[in-house]
C-alpha cells in the first residue's frame, strides 16, 4: 500500500535496522524503543490489522511468530523472558496499520493484566 509506512519499509523507501528478512517476512528495531530489545516482526505482505488475517494466511502468520520466537533466541531474551504484542484498531493502541507484532524483552515487563477489572 503506497501510503503505508511499514510497505515503505519492506519496500526499502524508508530505512530501518533490520535484523531478519526473507520472502515473506520482515524484522526490524522500533523508532521507539519500549525497552532494550524492541523489535517490530511483519508480514511483507500488506495485511492491515489483525481482524483482516484470513484463515489462508495461517502459514503466513506462524511464520511470523516463529521468527519472533527465533529471534528472542538470537537476542538472548528467550530464557529470560519476553512479551510478543498485538495491538488492533484504536482501544488496541494500534497505530501503524500494517500487522506487526512487537518482541519487548531485556529487562522485566510488569503485569500488563494483573489485577485489572475492566
Ligand atoms: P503500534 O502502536 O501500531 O502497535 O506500533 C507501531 C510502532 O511502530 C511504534 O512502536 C513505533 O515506534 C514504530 N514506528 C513507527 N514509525 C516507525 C518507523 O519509521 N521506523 C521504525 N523502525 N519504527 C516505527
Ligand atoms: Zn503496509
Amino acid at each position: 500500500m503506497s501510503d503505508c509506512i511499514f510497505c515503505k519499509i519492506v519496500e526499502g523507501s524508508i530505512p530501518s535496522t533490520k535484523v531478519f528478512e526473507n520472502d515473506h517476512v520482515l524484522a526490524f528495531r522500533d523508532i521507539v524503543p519500549a525497552a532494550p530489545v524492541h523489535i517490530l516482526v511483519i508480514p511483507k505482505r500488506h495485511i492491515p490489522t489483525m481482524n483482516d488475517v484470513a484463515p489462508e494466511d495461517a502459514a503466513l502468520l506462524a511464520e511470523v511468530l516463529l521468527t519472533a520466537q527465533k529471534i528472542a533466541k538470537e537476542e538472548g531474551i528467550a530464557e529470560s523472558g519476553y512479551r510478543l504484542i498485538n495491538n488492533c484498531n484504536s482501544d488496541g493502541g494500534q497505530t501503524a496499520y500494517h500487522l506487526h507484532f512487537h518482541l519487548l524483552g531485556g529487562r522485566p515487563l510488569g503485569a500488563l493484566l494483573e489485577g485489572h477489572s475492566s
